[in-house]
């Protein structure tokens, strides 16, 4: 049984499903997805990825790697692009990110000479220990299997060479970039994309994020489905079902015991063998598992994000590079120093005065998603307060500081008009304004607390080896059979299905004596000693 229809949720009830299990998903929502839906919420004809758009963690994830051939025959496919992202500059200059060592080290050397040196011995330096990097956010850390890592990197590394590995993964973007690279083009490239992490570039480990996803981005590109995101929520579903389970949209789960759940309307529905909470720990331990010994009244929800999507009569025509006319997207920042500022007004309780604008472009990999010729823009805003106490540009009254409509637009209008400076066409193409605040967020997800993007904060002491609680962390509940899965857990946020995968895995690891006699068939000298 899975309660929640979220990435999640779902590659955990397909992994079982796919393994012979019968699986049983509800969700409260009337779709199927949580932060993944395609709808046409501006104009008709204009598809909108309304929350999550770009695909890489999924592509890269351990999820997909095991059900991509089944996605496929449910009509997943995916599209990629050899310019997914590069960063707008508020003096019209602009830095891309490419898909090869080689383009990269270039387009680094182009804003200062050795900056692609610099690349080069970021990549090898990364490639060696990549295993260990990427496995961090790929294994259950509290576990054997975690402990199988750990000594990894010690057998490898030596005790002071695993040590300094792992002090490494503590620094942040700020330190790692200006120790990495002298250019400040370089730095404002990569710092925008610690905020997809949670993170602020100031923040402990975000130096290691970003590592991880420049990576990333530079050896898969930014895939995303064709048709809409909805499409891998929707092939998941069908897995499910191909495979004899049911997955139901519409059943709100109020209560979750050992064997089974009970619903809104009061229906019990039984489970044999897992209830999988696809939930954040506040709904888990505050209601779901009422009286259970964990507690998660402390844990802390990040900042509030908030997305603006526009129908556009023609693409967007940026001033500077034609190249950003064809990147997916597009950061536009003052660089690594306006980033920090503007989370750090978040932070503070302020609207940034210069916002980070994630600008995205899904129609340069998709142009099915839109009438023919026209345009789209999905736009993303990850540095807004909750409880807003004042505005740092003090261009606006933000009255009692709750998310009303008119604070949300006022808002949307300045970004618009900052993105329409370097953009000659684009006020003038706009066709339609969709705009989702915090609030709005928080009302379309149970799970997008405070309008928390990415299932609470990720500081340092509620991620990796302590998410989502120091007192329960990883995936277990202290409830028999109870399983929690989600953003609020390892491995974090995004569309990796990470946390799902790790539970599937477990659940469906043989028992040890099995284990034992396994490997006691496979090693017959072992019996012996
Ligand atoms: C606006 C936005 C943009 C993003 N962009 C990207 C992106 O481009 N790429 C990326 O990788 N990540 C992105 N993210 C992050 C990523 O989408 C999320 O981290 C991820 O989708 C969360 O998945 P989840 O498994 O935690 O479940 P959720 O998506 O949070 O879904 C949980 C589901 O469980 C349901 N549920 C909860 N409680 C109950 C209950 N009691 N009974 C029944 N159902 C219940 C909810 O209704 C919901 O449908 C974005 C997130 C947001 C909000």
């Amino acid at each position: 049984m899975v309660v929640g229809s979220g990435v999640n949720g779902l590659a955990c009830g397909a992994l079982l499903a796919k393994a012979g299990w019968r699986v049983c998903v509800l969700e409260r929502n009337d779709w199927f997805g949580g932060a993944i839906k395609t709808a046409e919420i501006t104009a008709p004809g204009f598809k909108h990825d309304v929350f999550s758009a770009w695909h890489p963690l999924w592509v890269g994830g351990p999820a997909h790697a095991q059900l991509a051939d089944d996605l496929a025959r449910h009509g997943l496919e995916y599209l990629n692009t050899e310019l997914p992202t590069g960063t707008l500059y508020p003096d019209g200059e602009s830095a891309f990110l490419l898909r090869t060592a080689e383009a990269n080290a270039a387009e680094l050397d182009r804003h200062h000479a050795g900056d692609g040196d610099a690349w080069n011995a970021l990549l090898g330096e990364f490639f060696p220990n990549a295993d260990l990097a990427f496995g961090v956010l790929g294994t259950e850390l509290w576990s054997r299997h975690g402990a199988a890592l750990g000594l990894k990197a010690v057998r490898r590394l030596g005790r002071q060479g695993a040590a300094e590995f792992m002090g490494k993964l503590l620094i942040s973007a700020r330190d790692w970039l200006k120790t990495a690279f002298v250019s400040e083009r370089a730095h404002g490239l990569l710092a925008p994309w610690v905020l997809h992490t949670g993170l602020g570039p100031d923040a402990a480990a975000s130096g290691y994020m970003a590592q991880v996803i420049a990576v990333a981005v530079q050896e898969g590109g930014m895939p995303i489905p064709r048709g809409g995101g909805q499409r891998l929520a929707d092939a998941l579903v069908a897995l499910i079902r191909e495979q004899g389970g049911t997955c139901e949209t519409g059943v709100d789960v109020e209560r979750v015991f050992t064997g089974g759940v009970r619903t809104s309307t009061g229906e019990a529905v039984s489970a044999a063998r897992a209830v999988v909470c696809n939930v954040t720990p506040t709904q888990l331990y505050g209601s779901l598992l009422e009286g259970a010994p964990a507690k998660a009244e402390r844990f802390r929800y990040g900042r509030s994000e908030m997305q603006i999507h526009f129908a556009l009569s023609e693409p967007v025509r940026w001033d500077g590079d034609e190249r950003l006319g064809q990147t997916a997207i597009v950061h536009l920042t003052p660089g690594l120093d306006g980033v920090s500022r503007a989370v750090n007004e978040a932070e503070r309780g302020l609207l940034p005065a210069e916002a980070t604008i994630v600008a995205g472009q899904p129609l340069t990999i998709d142009p099915s998603r839109a009438p023919d010729g026209k345009g789209i823009l999905w736009v993303q805003l990850q540095e807004l307060p909750w409880r807003v106490k004042g505005d740092a540009a003090g261009e606006f009254d933000v009255g009692d500081g709750t998310w009303t409509e008119t604070l949300r637009e006022h808002y949307a209008d300045r970004i618009q008009a900052r993105i329409a400076r370097h953009s000659p066409n684009f006020e003038s193409s706009i066709v339609a304004r969709t705009v989702l605040s915090p609030a709005d967020l928080q009302a379309a997800n149970v799970n997008l607390v405070h309008g928390d993007p990415y299932g609470g904060s990720l500081a340092l002491d509620q991620n990796f080896l302590w998410r989502p609680l120091a007192s329960q962390p990883g995936h277990r509940t202290p409830v028999d059979g109870v399983w929690h899965v989600g953003a609020s857990t390892h491995p974090g946020p995004g569309l990796g299905g990470g946390s799902g995968a790790l539970v599937a895995s477990q659940l469906l690891e043989p028992p040890l004596a099995k284990r034992v006699v396994g490997r006691l068939k496979r090693d017959p000298k072992k019996k012996e000693t």
